[in-house]
């Protein structure tokens, strides 16, 4: 007992904040030789000593926060998007940032078809007219969809999520058309996918699907303008980030019957949608599910604090972003 009680004064705890949010995704080994203090994504962290923050997305990790947290050796962000995260102020003093690729592409790939086939056969539509009991019985020219065999599937962004939502739409019978920063041939290879331009992917998609991270790049790049380029009836999906689109200049496409439908996961001012967006016709609206898996959520949680504990142990962090 007497041992235990000294081995114990030589084992260093840290002072981490972990979301509180996290707490039923963490199993206590997980947290070993952590002393955590939880932090609940609608408090502010203020200022401390603390050496590891694991924040959800909605909290903003800049520069002023950093300087709260002169101590701070690492950002394990849990999410797969860091775009709630000042990279270059984290960079400029030497913190550390992680993100939790991979474990989420699937079940975010599942969640953008979810999107995909609610949307192509009106889903909502077809639910409403149940629940309030105006089914009139079976008609020829009930709540017609749009069939995806032959349709051309536009992804904006190929990378994890992106080819693995591309590689669903195979045995759908659709042709992929694709635009990254780089080519990805083993996924042309695979899917028959081709890359092109974002002008002929938004002129030639009957489905677009947003699959790019938000940077200043990337920021309302569906916008008044794109949309009027879209092909009359397309279906645009954001399962990425809401800053991606201009969500007025998408309610007035959809009012004005120009766009097919919308099916989003992601918003610009969550969990506030523009009211002008919620009230528009023919959307798929979902409050931001993309990784929403048991599975999902206890990985991402697990490589956050992974990361944490291999950066604390002096060993190189297991999934760095860089800028
Ligand atoms: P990823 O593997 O890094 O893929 C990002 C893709 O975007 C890459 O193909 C990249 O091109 C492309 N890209 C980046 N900037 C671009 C630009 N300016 N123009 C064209 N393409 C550009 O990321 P991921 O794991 O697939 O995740 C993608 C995004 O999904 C995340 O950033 C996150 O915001 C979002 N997400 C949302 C949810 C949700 O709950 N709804 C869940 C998970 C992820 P290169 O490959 O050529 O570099």
């Amino acid at each position: 007992m007497h041992d235990v009680l000294l081995l114990r004064t030589f084992v260093s705890v840290n002072p981490v904040i972990i979301a509180a949010e996290l707490r039923g995704l963490l199993e206590p080994h997980q947290l070993e030789g952590l002393d955590v203090t939880w932090v609940s994504a609608d408090q502010p962290v203020g200022k401390g000593d603390w050496v590891a923050i694991v924040p959800l997305l909605s909290r903003w990790v800049g520069g002023t926060e950093l300087k709260q947290l002169p101590n701070l050796r690492i950002v394990a962000n849990c999410a797969v998007g860091y775009d709630n995260v000042d990279v270059v102020a984290a960079e400029m003093r030497k913190v550390i940032v992680t993100n939790t690729p991979d474990v989420l592409t699937d079940a975010t790939a599942d969640l953008t078809w979810t999107l995909i086939l609610a949307c192509a056969r009106r889903l909502v539509e077809a639910l409403d007219l149940v629940r309030r009991d105006a089914w009139r019985g079976w008609h020829p020219e009930l709540l017609l969809g749009v069939e995806l065999r032959g349709r051309t599937l536009g992804l904006f962004g190929a990378g994890r999520i992106g080819q693995a939502v591309g590689r669903r739409a195979v045995p759908f019978g659709l042709r992929i058309i694709y635009a990254a920063r780089s080519p990805k041939p083993d996924f042309e290879r695979d899917t028959g996918a081709i890359r092109v331009g974002w002008s002929r992917l938004v002129a030639e998609s009957d489905i677009l699907s947003l699959h790019a991270p938000a940077t200043p790049e990337t920021k309302g790049i569906i916008n008044t303008d794109t949309l009027s380029r879209m092909k009359p009836g397309a279906i645009l999906l954001n399962a990425a980030r809401g800053d991606l689109i201009r969500e007025e200049a998408l309610a007035i496409a959809l009012e004005g019957g120009r766009l097919g439908a919308a099916g989003l996961d992601v918003y610009t001012e969550e969990p506030t949608i523009h009211p002008r967006l919620r009230a528009a016709p023919r959307t798929v609206l979902l409050p931001h599910i993309g990784s929403a898996t048991h599975d999902t959520r206890r990985k991402m949680a697990a490589i956050a604090v992974a990361n944490v504990q291999a950066v604390l142990a002096g060993q190189p962090p297991l999934t760095p972003v860089y800028r």
